[in-house]
């Protein structure tokens, strides 16, 4: 990618767990959970690189113990996504470290309540379920920080026309998504890549290398509006 692209297009990254788990992994977590050097390759890589962005979610530990001393060694802010109503729980991030990563300068958005799949939730935004995973929980980051909190992360990349129309009507203002791909800078919603346990050496640099071509546009435009639409 050429400075010239810089403006027009944005390479987001997702990042789970980091380091050896502290808590029993949910089903597939160990598949995005990945190593020290996998993370300091990635921030190795996006260093110098405005147009990388960098996300971390479901509020591990290791976002504040291995993921923001190499944000900060290197420069680097970072989004972060903790499930509200998960915080203090074993293994996941505290009131206290969720203040002091956004002290450092980092990003605070929400990743709902209790991680649940919000396809399921029902289709009434307001109804019970929906309230505590999309209301509620940006709430409670509101008052840890004390600032506010708009952005959300979606679990498990999971939305529909229904999802949509919830996150819109309860006012959030950045979707971000695991589409995967390349998304404009001023877009809604925002296609992520995650960092997968699997991955080699080279993810950073085939990840960031270029910006989508005419027929990588349109076939991730066409995932995405499949999405957004099925209900
Ligand atoms: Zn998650």
């Amino acid at each position: 990618m050429t400075r010239a692209d810089g403006g027009r297009w944005v390479c987001n990254v997702n990042v789970h767990g980091v380091g050896v788990p502290t808590r029993p992994l949910e089903e597939g977590e160990d598949e995005v959970w990945v190593s020290v050097e996998q993370l300091e390759g990635l921030l190795d890589a996006a260093v110098g690189r405005p147009e990388v962005v960098i996300t971390f979610d479901d509020g591990n530990i290791s976002d504040l113990e291995i993921g923001l001393p190499m944000l900060l060694e290197r420069g680097l802010t970072a989004r972060f996504y903790p499930c509200a109503g998960l915080m203090g729980e074993p293994g996941r991030l505290d009131e206290s470290d969720i203040r002091e990563l956004h002290a450092a300068g980092m990003v605070i958005g929400s990743h709902g309540w209790r991680h649940r799949d919000w396809r399921t939730l029902g289709r009434d935004p307001v109804g019970a379920p929906a309230a505590e995973e999309l209301v509620r929980a940006r709430q409670t980051l509101e008052r840890v920080i004390g600032a506010e909190v708009t952005e959300v992360a979606v679990p498990f990349g999971s939305y529909d026309r229904h999802v949509v129309s919830a996150l819109r009507r309860t006012g959030a203002s950045r979707v971000y998504t695991s589409d995967g791909g390349w998304a404009r800078p001023g877009a809604w919603l925002q296609a992520r890549t995650s960092i997968r346990a699997d991955h080699g050496g080279d993810f950073p640099s085939r990840v960031m290398s270029h910006r989508p071509g005419p027929r990588r546009r349109l076939r991730g435009r066409a995932a995405q509006l499949a999405k957004r639409l099925r209900g």
